[in-house]
């Protein structure tokens, strides 16, 4: 079993520049409670980018650590100013989008770049990022996603349905990513995602300054 605190030495080359890691997958999946636990096991070397949204904030949402909330006149102006790596109308008419400057700082200081955003987006991202890499996460099937929503108690019945009738729509985009996760088992998922940063960091084409370097 791989200690999770010696992950560097795995990576063989401390390559210098961060990975931008989308992950995607239906409302209520379990996505946010993976992405939190990754960011805790690597230790300040993946951090997520916080999103803007027009959505209104939930009874449990605080501002810049959930999203940063905007009215419409606000998220138009990001647009306007290019200030947005992306954007989406993902839910009811709302807009959600990914603020550029957070994540290319990140990248230059060598972090790896976490962002839990729709199929939309992705495409958008997967555009101006070659070298990133995007993972879908699945329920293990509906009904169980359909459970997961209900007991989130975050959601009205309106929001339910028509969160499960995007994700189903969602699922024709799945061919588009790299990886594939079915989040049965928390731990699981977890290590599967894990696995594919320290996999990715691994590969040849990402360490060959440093291969170079040596050689
Ligand atoms: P929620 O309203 O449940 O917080 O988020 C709904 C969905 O919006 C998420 O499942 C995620 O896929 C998507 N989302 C969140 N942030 C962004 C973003 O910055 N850009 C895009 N395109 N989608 C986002």
């Amino acid at each position: 079993m791989l200690n999770i605190d010696n992950y560097r030495k795995v990576w063989g080359f401390k390559d210098k520049s961060g990975i931008l890691i989308i992950i995607s997958g239906p409302s209520g999946v379990g996505k946010g409670t993976i992405v939190n636990e990754i960011i805790k096991i690597f230790n300040g070397d993946v951090v997520k980018s916080i999103s803007v949204t027009t959505r209104k904030p939930r009874f449990n949402e605080k501002e810049g650590i959930d999203y940063f909330f905007k009215s419409i006149e606000e998220f138009s102006s990001l647009i306007e100013k290019d200030l947005l790596l992306e954007y989406a109308c993902v839910f009811g008419g709302k807009l959600y989008g990914t603020p550029k400057d957070y994540v290319e700082q990140k990248l230059k200081e060598g972090k790896n770049v976490i962002l839990e955003i729709d199929v939309q987006g992705a495409l958008q991202v997967k555009r101006k990022f070659k070298d990133c890499v995007s993972i879908f996460v699945l329920p293990p099937n509906f009904l169980e996603l359909e459970k997961r929503l209900r007991e989130r108690k975050t959601e009205d019945e309106e929001s339910i349905h028509n969160r499960l009738a995007i994700a189903h729509k969602e699922l024709k985009s799945i061919y588009n990513y790299d990886y594939v996760i079915i989040n049965d088992d928390l731990k699981y998922s977890i290590d599967c995602i894990r696995s594919i940063i320290i996999a990715e960091h691994c590969k040849i084409n990402r360490n060959l300054k440093e291969l170079n370097n040596d050689g």
